[in-house]
């Protein structure tokens, strides 16, 4: 009698251990189909520049800053999301005011991971041409500025800018410096190399939009509208279409690395 009883528990124990083994492969099955090995997407935030009462900078021709940042970050959107790993998300797709603390602050809440923030620049100088890349520093170069504050070299006042080209000083971006000049240089390398475009450098300079924002960003002036010849290519679809390919391409790559 006391050896069947033993025995039951036996078999008992043994099968209460290959039910236990049975749902511990079925778990582990669910979780790997669940969570195949792919990667996350990026998450994109495209900041067009400027927007509603504040045009930005304008053209002899009237051609504004606001107008070209929203139709080139409009295309850059289209071609980025045919990338299978890329998710884009704009701080304003409308012709509205927004602060810089508000594209700031829905980067940071959407958990971007790049911040591309797209400007048009401006000179007294109307020889003066080119893409500019700006990445958060400390340093400034040429920048007339006090402890808190300085101003945004090549603007004034008479191209309509406004408060998105006052610096502020932040501590947020500190972190991320060396990567926002990894990708403005990554950027550059593409840009130099690519027909139709005049690539001028990349500098460091505390913008405010640029403060704050806890993942890498950078600023794109993406030539000036002072100079006749860069005002007349940034009025062009097909310009912007060649630009926003590259910057694509070279987002993409950074990105995939
Ligand atoms: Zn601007």
């Amino acid at each position: 009698m006391m050896r069947r009883e033993k025995r039951c528990w036996r078999i008992a124990y043994i099968l209460s251990i290959l039910l236990f083994l049975n749902l511990f492969f079925i778990a582990l099955f669910s979780i790997s189909k669940e969570n195949p090995a792919k990667p996350a997407k990026k998450l994109i935030a495209i900041d067009p520049g400027h927007g509603g009462k504040d045009i930005g900078c304008k053209g002899s021709k009237g051609l504004t800053e606001k107008e070209i940042t929203l139709k080139l970050s409009l295309i850059l959107r289209g071609i980025l999301l045919k990338k299978p790993n890329l998710n884009v998300f704009l701080t304003r797709s409308e012709d509205v005011e927004i602060s810089s603390q508000e594209r700031v602050s829905l980067a940071n809440s959407k958990g971007a991971d790049l911040f591309l923030s797209l400007h048009v620049n401006a000179s007294f100088d109307k020889n003066q041409k080119g893409i500019e890349i700006y990445y958060y520093s400390e340093e400034i170069l040429e920048l007339p500025h006090s402890s808190t504050q300085a101003q945004v070299p090549n603007r004034g006042t008479q191209y309509g800018e406004t408060s998105s080209l006052i610096f502020l000083w932040n501590e947020a971006q500190n972190s991320f410096i060396a990567k926002s000049r990894e990708i403005a240089t990554f950027l550059e390398n593409i840009l130099r190399n690519s027909e139709g475009l005049d690539f001028r450098a990349v500098k460091p300079a505390p913008l405010v939009v640029l403060t704050g924002t806890t993942m890498p960003g950078i600023v794109i002036e993406i030539g000036f509208i002072t100079n006749p010849e860069e005002e007349s290519a940034l009025s062009k679809e097909e310009y912007l279409k060649n630009l926003a390919s590259k910057l694509a391409e070279g987002v993409s790559e950074y990105l995939e690395e």
